[in-house]
């Protein structure tokens, strides 16, 4: 029979393994999404969408599908599914891949302050500059939300949810973006300051040298640890080989 490889996605390496699997003769992949974005755009294979219920209602999923490996490629920040997915892992004994692109390194000339979250972020800023591009995502923007006497500029893909700070202008954008749209955008805003999480890929790292070239401080939230005994794999290729699918 087929084996069914379920790929918890929402990354750019989700979707680039959905199309590397749904092209391998006899292999059934289903992509699962948390329907956080309103047009996810086309994904090679099944899609589902939305939570399972925490790591029970994984577990359940993992059963009732008939599972027969399970890839978490679920962005770096993802916290809570990762952590799900290894409990699932554990409780129906499906060989279970992480996938997570390596992270950002500082280059020469780089001013990263490298903070361990977004608390500890905003609590950098007010040391750093008073125009600030907050790039963490629309959901992480609480942690800044008490900080007056700043004006932020927060892109992201869909609109933010409150509480955000006072002084805040929106960009609705998504990657991939260039060094001199990203130079362009720290220039017309005049920003002295950014924030990011280390996501890690090219798709959103122009804005770093963007921000080199132009001599700004970037506060770079580290990415939370992986659950304990994990070890993730760094690309596709790698994922393949250690379903046993590749190269
Ligand atoms: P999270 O905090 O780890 O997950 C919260 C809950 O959302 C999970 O407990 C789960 O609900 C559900 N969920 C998350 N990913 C899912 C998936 N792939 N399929 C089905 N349910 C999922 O995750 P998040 O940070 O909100 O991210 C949500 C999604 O966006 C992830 O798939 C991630 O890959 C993608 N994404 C996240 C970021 C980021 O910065 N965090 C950036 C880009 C893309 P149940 O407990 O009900 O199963």
């Amino acid at each position: 029979m087929s084996p069914h490889v379920l790929v918890l996605g929402g990354t750019t390496e989700a979707r680039r393994l959905a199309a590397r699997l749904a092209a391998l003769p006899g292999v059934r992949v289903t992509t699962s999404l948390a329907g956080r974005v309103s047009r996810p755009g086309a994904l090679a294979g099944e899609v589902r969408i939305g939570g399972f219920g925490g790591a029970d209602g994984l577990t359940a999923w993992l059963r009732e599908h008939r599972v027969d490996a399970l890839v978490d490629a679920t962005h770096p920040f993802a916290e809570s599914i990762t952590a799900n997915a290894a409990r699932a892992a554990a409780a129906t004994g499906v060989p279970t891949v992480v996938l997570r692109r390596p992270g950002w390194r500082p280059a020469p000339g780089d001013r990263w302050h490298t903070v361990p979250s977004p608390a500890a972020a905003a609590q950098a800023l007010p040391g750093l500059g008073r125009r600030v591009l907050l790039t963490t995502g629309r959901l992480g923007l609480a942690a800044f939300a008490h900080l007056t006497g700043l004006h932020f500029v927060v892109r992201s893909v869909e609109p933010p949810e409150p509480p955000v700070p006072p002084d805040t202008e929106v960009i609705l954008a998504r990657g991939p973006f260039t060094v001199a749209g990203e130079t362009g955008l720290l220039r017309d805003h005049r920003i002295d300051v950014l924030v990011t999480k280390d996501s890690g890929g090219e798709a959103t790292s122009a804005k770093l040298t963007a921000a080199r070239e132009l001599g700004l401080p970037v506060v770079v939230v580290q990415r939370p640890p992986l659950p304990d005994g994990v070890t993730a794999v760094p690309d596709v290729r790698a994922a393949l080989e250690r379903l046993g699918l590749g190269p």
